[in-house]
């Protein structure tokens, strides 16, 4: 069959076209059908396929083989007649401002410090870029700011096939080995780069570049990257969750690494502070008991490490089993310490008792009960001894 003439690759914004059906085939629980040209971009080096439709019938994926642009369809077209094709223009739209951002940053990171883009992919919600080599925040930064600042150059984007003559002159990146003639892409100057995609007409058009986020990626960056109007997306929702956690911190954006430091801070010293009124609490209960005497005590509000802390303090004075309760879980919480001997015996005839669950090894049992009968549980354990 003959090679689908490409139409996207003349008129990136072309979005109605009409063409002849040279063939449609069953496939799958669906068809697919050959044009004799299509403005419909088959999947390809990071660029997913168009959708939209062809006559009445809907294109749900585009590819090429051998030259020719397949479109999966969901019912058969006629062959030998024309149709009419539109495809879906947002995601197109967004595809080439993606796709154009992309080159903008990548020829960018490669022209300061000779990053090689190894992986590329328009994913949702984000673009991903993997790099060759390491870059530090900064370095990112000021391929960001330099990358913007191309796109309000606003220069023009241009897509052409040189004849090997030129094509021997010129410095360009290529993504992998390409066989048959090079189509180049000029992204306003500041990336040149062998590229079969849709691009928009200039670089004003991205709007804006943003790195998401930069992590390390065998041996180089795994960036996530936001264009157009995807980038004010990305920043408006940013900017909203910043807005949203300086009124819990009584801070505006700009303000708020400072903010959440006294938060941390203030948090930091209240734990110390609890942990130092626990201590006196322990000792104060150790010091009301004897020495060999079993101990039961209750305290509001308690995390079990709170319980634990309690009941280590008591029985390091009585040296015998000590229970810490408090409200919580579905009833009461609970934490046994036996100093040198075995909690799991006192544990298990509470938990008979009190329909409780838990347990734990040897010294040190915890777990719930389910009732809130402190006094009831508290004269049971005494009364065990
Ligand atoms: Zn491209």
């Amino acid at each position: 069959m003959q090679p689908t003439v490409k139409l996207y690759e003349q008129d990136s914004f072309l979005r109605r076209f009409t063409a002849c059906v040279l063939a449609c085939e069953p496939e799958g629980d669906g068809w697919r059908a050959a044009l004799d040209r299509t403005a419909f971009y088959p999947e390809g080096g990071g660029q997913p396929a168009d959708t939209g439709t062809l006559g009445e019938v809907r294109v749900t994926h585009t590819w090429m083989k051998e030259g020719v642009i397949w479109h999966r369809l969901s019912a058969p077209l006629p062959v030998g007649e024309q149709v009419n094709g539109e495809i879906d223009w947002e995601p197109r739209l967004d595809h080439m401002e993606q796709h154009t951002g992309e080159h903008i940053l990548s020829g960018t990171l490669h022209r300061l410090f000779g990053a090689e883009n190894v992986g590329f992919h328009i994913g949702d919600p984000a673009v991903r870029m993997d790099t060759d080599i390491p870059l530090t925040p900064a370095q990112l930064a000021q391929a960001e700011a330099r990358a913007n600042a191309a796109v309000r150059a606003d220069a023009p984007v241009r897509c052409w096939y040189p004849d090997p003559a030129e094509l021997a002159t010129l410095t360009y990146r290529s993504k992998k080995e390409i066989d048959g003639a090079v189509r180049l892409t000029d992204a306003g100057g500041a990336d040149l780069c062998a590229c079969c995609g849709t691009h928009l007409r200039t670089t004003g058009q991205v709007g804006l570049i943003k790195i998401l986020s930069a992590q390390h990626y065998k041996g180089g960056m795994r960036l996530a990257v936001a264009c157009g109007q995807r980038a004010q997306r990305a920043v408006a929702d940013a900017w909203r969750d910043a807005e949203e956690a300086g009124v819990l911190l009584s801070a505006g954006p700009g303000r708020l690494r400072e903010a959440v430091g006294h938060h941390v801070h203030n948090t930091e010293t209240l734990h110390r502070r609890l942990a130092a009124v626990q201590q006196a609490l322990g000792e104060a209960w150790g010091a009301g008991a004897r020495p060999g005497q079993r101990t039961v005590f209750l305290c509001p509000d308690a995390d079990s490490d709170t319980l634990r802390r309690l009941c280590l303090t008591v029985t390091a004075r009585t040296g015998t089993l000590c229970a810490v309760l408090s409200p919580g879980g579905r009833g009461l919480s609970y934490v046994l310490h036996c100093p040198g001997g075995d909690a799991r015996t006192a544990a298990q005839a509470l938990n008979a008792a009190f329909d409780g669950r838990g347990g734990g090894r040897g010294e040190l049992c915890q777990g719930s009960l389910g009732t809130t009968d402190f006094d009831a549980v508290q004269r049971f354990l005494l009364e065990q001894h």
